[in-house]
């Protein structure tokens, strides 16, 4: 495809625009933050208003990613080094004295969303517009994106993220796409007697696109993003009526419906103003969609043929009624009609199987808010009920597992699984455990449904754009066709044996190591040693991903070393980086009591020279991008079945750190990649979880065999790290203990420590640790998200219905 020629004059002239406009009368005027402004805005206008590239044209599906959250990260440079312009923009702004690489520093994070899940839509539409999928991202223009993270004493603090969406650089507003939403209000029949929806509010969406950005290739995809704005909402009935002054005070304050990103993940809170968050974006988007096929001018029956919407979770489900009520109430098909549209139209990608986050919507708040969509609802269930009467006949356990609506509540995820064509998990264990233990009475119904997308990742900004020198050893040696065919890659094994190969590689990762250390200097104002090893846990605060099994064993060595003081440990650094969600009291108990662990750690004089922690605050995308290149290794301890893929256990692995993990969502296939001599794998697999569970687990009989572990539990509960507050850490203690130990922490340790010190033995030898580190970076090009987005037009997009 054709790339975008960089016209230097033609982009000199659009950064003297974007100055002029600042009202400066020079260049040199500016402040790193405006050159940042600039330099964004004159490469944005260079892209826009191009043609769709006649190949994408002829995609055979276009594919519409539903998604609320998009966690993008920066984009300034991740847009010029996928634009081939990075090198050209340097040379341009240095004729100014301004390094480029310095102004980038300025992005704040458009942080639009909490974790794994926003940060696959992200990797999903890199990957998109670099293989040349025709694609539009859906999502919501958040006035203030996951909240900003600081530790006051050791507790995590939240902030608003104001991430002045009004002026950032790369967004474009299309006011041509303005979209009209109701709310509310009543069913009535008409003359027809069709039912018709009269909606109490009248929303307006508007559309923000970003371009995303394909990797030397020419290809710009829309991630448009929907804004709720003026005019000041009003009540329909009442404007009707002509009361509409009273009206504008009662009605909805549009604004605040996409001022905040809910901060929970995997954990659904069930709030009214998220259902109709829900709902607008799905309004938004499917409104867009048939504009687009109508504009084509395709015929509405056609729209399976051309349009495929992938649905991120059970979190834009509501588009699914939203769908069959366009056709069949603007469109005037039958139900038969609509239905058949409606389910070769939706593919659905399930991302967890634990019940607090499986999302269900009272009876009641959806019949207030979207009075239509349940009573289609109500159709769709008292028809699947007829097929599940033929199965199972009278069989009212079955039914109260598969039933879209009962009990009062509606359950989304049962919704995609009836009305989707397709439904995948993200790692072959979890898509293996969606059919067996969350959906088995579907799977029996509708084996062919049912897929396997492992999840990937973008190689262009986990690997060339956050470390460039890895990135460049890379290039000199086998060349750069990784960067859109990871799985090259493997063309890097036999280095693993070339000493000379093994040492610019450690060497690259020291360098790494200095780089983040000077982070942390300035973050928090502690030196690190970068000869230690760098043993990294970054990602959400969960009970399930167990940040406490890494801080028992922190506390285990702290306790061995002031016992032992000449015990021969191999030095560390402990990092994490993760954020908890407001509301979630133990989990924020636990970065609390991580941090006064460090507090204690880090200012024993005896112990400091081989043990540190540090809790970086604030992790976010840009957290990752420092972290990830400097580590050596990788937790990705979850209780297994429960994490269901991962990401952050890709990026790292690819950047050469090594995982100690469980067998659990995409562990499973990295130790396979990369061979079980360069992984460290532990503690109870999925089906011993089963089992351990099933028999009663009991904390106390794990702790009445080891009395090092209850000594550490004692040790918490002492005050000792709480200016002698006893109770400190109660809540930690409790879920460990009396609360039953759900996440098997404590059965788990003794193995996770042993696989640790495992790590210490191989770290002891630096060349065997370099061979595997290499080993790592060669084995993991499977786990690009390029190989995810062809699975998706394989086995489900472009897969033959
Ligand atoms: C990749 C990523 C995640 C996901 O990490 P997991 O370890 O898979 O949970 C979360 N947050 C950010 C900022 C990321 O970049």
């Amino acid at each position: 495809m054709p790339k975008i020629k960089l016209d230097k004059a033609a982009f000199q002239a659009a950064l003297d625009r974007q100055w002029q406009r600042l009202g400066l009368s020079r260049a040199e005027e500016m402040t790193s933050w405006q050159w940042w402004q600039v330099v964004s805005g004159a490469a944005n206008e260079l892209i826009l208003a191009r043609p769709l590239p006649q190949a994408l044209k002829n995609n055979p599906r276009h594919v519409n990613y539903l998604s609320m959250e998009f966690l993008i990260g920066r984009l300034t440079g991740n847009n010029l080094i996928n634009l081939g312009w990075y090198d050209t923009v340097q040379k341009i702004l240095a004729g100014y004295h301004i390094s480029l690489t310095d102004i980038l520093e300025q992005e704040i994070d458009p942080a639009l969303g909490n974790g794994g899940l926003g940060r696959l839509a992200a990797c999903y539409m890199d990957s998109m517009a670099t293989v040349g999928q025709s694609a539009i991202g859906y999502g919501l223009n958040y006035q203030y994106g996951l909240f900003r993270q600081r530790f006051t004493d050791g507790r995590q603090d939240e902030t608003p993220d104001n991430w002045h969406r009004e002026i950032y650089p790369w967004f474009r507003r299309n006011p041509s796409l303005t979209v009209q939403v109701g709310l509310g209000g009543k069913l009535h029949k008409n003359d027809r007697g069709d039912t018709v929806w009269q909606p109490a509010y009248l929303l307006q969406g508007e559309a923000w696109d970003l371009p995303v950005v394909g990797y030397d290739n020419g290809v710009v995809l829309p991630l448009r993003l929907w804004q709720a704005t003026h005019p000041h909402p009003f009540n329909l009935q009442k404007f009707n009526d002509g009361r509409f002054l009273k009206a504008e005070q009662a009605g909805i304050d549009a604004a605040k419906l996409t001022k905040v990103l809910y901060p929970n993940d995997n954990h659904q809170e069930g709030k009214q103003l998220r259902l109709m968050q829900q709902y607008f974006q799905c309004a938004c988007a499917m409104a867009d969609i048939l504009r687009r096929h109508h504009l084509a001018g395709r015929t509405i029956h056609s729209l399976p043929d051309h349009e495929v919407i992938q649905l991120n979770d059970t979190h834009p489900a509501i588009a699914i009624p939203e769908l069959l009520r366009l056709l069949i109430d603007e469109h005037q098909l039958s139900w038969e009609e609509a239905w058949k549209i409606t389910c070769r139209t939706f593919a659905y990608t399930n991302h967890t199987l634990m019940p607090e986050a499986l999302e269900c919507w009272h009876e009641k708040l959806m019949r207030t808010l979207l009075p239509r969509h349940f009573a289609i609802i109500r159709r769709i269930n008292a028809e699947f009920k007829i097929l599940v009467q033929q199965h199972w006949p009278d069989d009212e356990a079955v039914w109260a597992k598969v039933a879209v609506h009962y009990d009062k509540q509606v359950r989304m995820a049962n919704l995609c699984v009836v009305c989707g064509f397709a439904v995948n998990g993200v790692a072959a264990l979890h898509s293996d455990l969606v059919k067996s233990d969350l959906f088995p009475q579907y799977y029996a119904l509708w084996p062919e449904k049912f897929h396997n997308v492992t999840n990937g990742i973008t190689p262009r900004r986990w690997l060339k754009q956050c470390n460039p020198a890895l990135a460049r050893l890379i290039d000199d040696t086998i060349g750069k066709s990784w960067i859109t065919r990871l799985e090259n890659l493997r063309q890097l094994e036999p280095f693993a044996d070339d000493a000379a190969f093994r040492d610019r590689f450690r060497q690259i990762k020291f360098d790494n190591k200095l780089k983040l250390a000077a982070k942390v200097k300035t973050l928090t104002a502690i030196t690190i040693n970068p000869e230690a090893l760098f043993d990294v846990q970054i990602k959400r605060l969960h009970e399930y991903k167990r940040q406490h099994l890494n801080l028992l064993h922190i506390l285990s060595l702290y306790r061995q070393l002031r016992d032992n003081p000449s015990l021969d440990i191999v030095p560390r650094v402990f990092l994490f980086g993760a954020k908890a969600a407001p509301g979630y009291a133990l989990a924020k108990n636990i970065i609390f009591a991580i941090n006064q662990l460090a507090e204690k750690i880090n200012n024993d004089k005896k112990i400091s020279d081989r043990l540190q922690v540090v809790f970086l605050p604030d992790y976010r995308v840009t957290v990752a991008e420092w972290m990830i290149p400097a580590a050596d290794l990788s937790e990705q301890i979850s209780t297994a079945g429960k994490e269901a893929s991962g990401t952050g256990n890709m990026k790292l692995s690819l950047n050469g750190a090594l995982t100690i993990g469980t067998l659990d969502g995409a562990n499973v296939e990295i130790a396979e990649q990369v061979g079980d001599d360069h992984i460290f794998i532990f503690g109870h697999t999925v089906e011993q979880v089963k089992a351990l569970l099933a028999s009663r687990y009991q904390p106390a009989d794990v702790l009445k065999k080891d009395k090092a572990l209850k000594g550490l539990l004692n040790e918490l509960g002492s005050g000792r790290y709480s200016d002698k507050d006893k109770q400190a850490f109660d809540l930690l203690l409790q879920s460990l203990q009396q609360g039953g130990d759900p996440y098997l922490v404590l059965a788990d340790f003794a193995s996770y420590c042993s696989a640790q010190q495992q790590v210490d033995a191989l770290y002891r030898r630096p060349d065997d640790w370099t061979r595997s580190a290499i080993l790592n970076t060669a084995r993991v090009g499977f786990f690009s998200s390029d190989r995810s987005i062809r699975d998706y037009q394989q086995h489900i997009w472009q897969a033959r219905r």
